[in-house]
């Protein structure tokens, strides 16, 4: 039995099998990768969050990104993004549902017209079961979020994926995300009014920070409570700053136990109705300087799962959550209907 709520728990709870993602670069920006606000954050590259089977081109000598091309370009490459996701996917695990993920960037950072004409143009393509998006808590605000909302009725599910890292506002300042952890309160509040669904992203071992800092960032996720997080270990990417810093000493990367044992101690630290939506960062490897030789996902579940067994931990155990995962998983299913 799992000593936490994964996102397969989840999914088999919800609609009563997996559904899959189908991520989609639709060529957004990002507003913290201007020259006024510094490049972007410390580990940002140019090519943003993307699937493994969308990353074709992207290291070819005269990429174009797509937020440089036509909005045009843009739908059509929407499109085909969408077929060969679902191909690739059907191929694959013979899925019975999908779910529509804009996943490079801010996928909210646009004039309202772009969003809705990208937003209504993708979802038109398939009968997708949910409808998730990534963004910056300051890409959220009343108009977006109202916007947001008109897709609710085509959909089971609308989410939004935010990007919290760290509660921490030195270390927000510090890695340069350009907005501070009130920022994401706020934003919270805007898209739990609309009864939209919100996911955590927060990484593991950024520089500087310690226990303290860890607890703080439980301690937010604990008050705001989202459906769902993302913990991510540190990854280095290439031809960033925070490269940089790794070369120079000033960045190190967790060693699989390490990252283990404080996956762990933030998973006790946390609800257990949140699901876990993955425990591992996922950097293609052409673009990843360190962690080199980092075992595989499905290893480190493992490896994770033996951890919790091995100490008797589970989900939200700190706070008080029971072991089973009948009594408060069910209601947090029904929270989540
Ligand atoms: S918020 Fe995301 S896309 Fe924007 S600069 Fe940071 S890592 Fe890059």
């Amino acid at each position: 039995m799992d000593r936490y709520f994964t996102y397969k728990q989840y999914l088999q709870q919800r609609y009563g099998h997996p559904v899959y993602r189908v991520g989609v670069d639709a060529g957004f920006s990002c507003p913290n990768r201007d020259a006024s606000r510094r490049g972007g954050c410390i580990y940002c590259d140019s090519f943003g969050a993307s699937a493994a089977y969308q990353r074709g081109s992207e290291g070819d000598p005269g990429y174009i990104p797509l937020s440089c091309r036509s909005l045009e370009d843009r739908l059509e490459a929407v499109s085909q993004q969408i077929d060969t996701g679902i191909a690739f996917l059907r191929q694959r695990y013979r899925p019975e549902g999908f779910s529509l993920y804009l996943q490079a960037f801010s996928n909210t950072f646009a004039p309202l017209e772009e969003l809705k004409q990208i937003y209504s143009h993708a979802l038109g393509r398939y009968p997708f079961t949910e409808f998730i998006l990534s963004t910056r808590p300051d890409c959220i605000d009343e108009a977006v979020a109202d916007l947001l909302l008109q897709y609710r009725s085509q959909v089971s599910d609308l989410w939004v994926e935010l990007g919290l890292q760290s509660a921490s506002n030195e270390t927000l300042e510090f890695i340069r995300r350009g907005h501070a952890a009130e920022a994401f309160s706020e934003a919270c509040v805007l898209l739990r009014s609309r009864g939209i669904k919100i996911s955590f992203h927060s990484i593991l071992g950024l520089p500087g920070e310690g226990p303290a800092q860890r607890r703080e960032t439980a301690e937010f996720i604990t008050r705001e409570h989202p459906e769902a997080l993302k913990i991510h270990n540190l990854h280095i990417p290439v031809e960033t700053d925070l490269q940089a810093m790794y070369l120079s000493g000033e960045a190190v990367t967790a060693a699989v136990p390490r990252h283990i044992e404080q996956t762990a101690q933030l998973l006790i630290s946390v609800p257990g109705d949140i699901v876990i939506q993955r425990i591992v960062c996922d950097t293609p490897a052409h673009r990843l300087c360190a962690p080199k030789g980092f075992a595989p996902k499905g290893q480190v579940i493992q490896m994770l799962s033996k951890y919790l067994e091995e100490h008797d931990l589970w989900q939200g155990k700190a706070l008080g959550w029971p072991r089973s995962d009948t009594g408060g998983r069910n209601q947090a299913y029904e929270y989540l209907r």
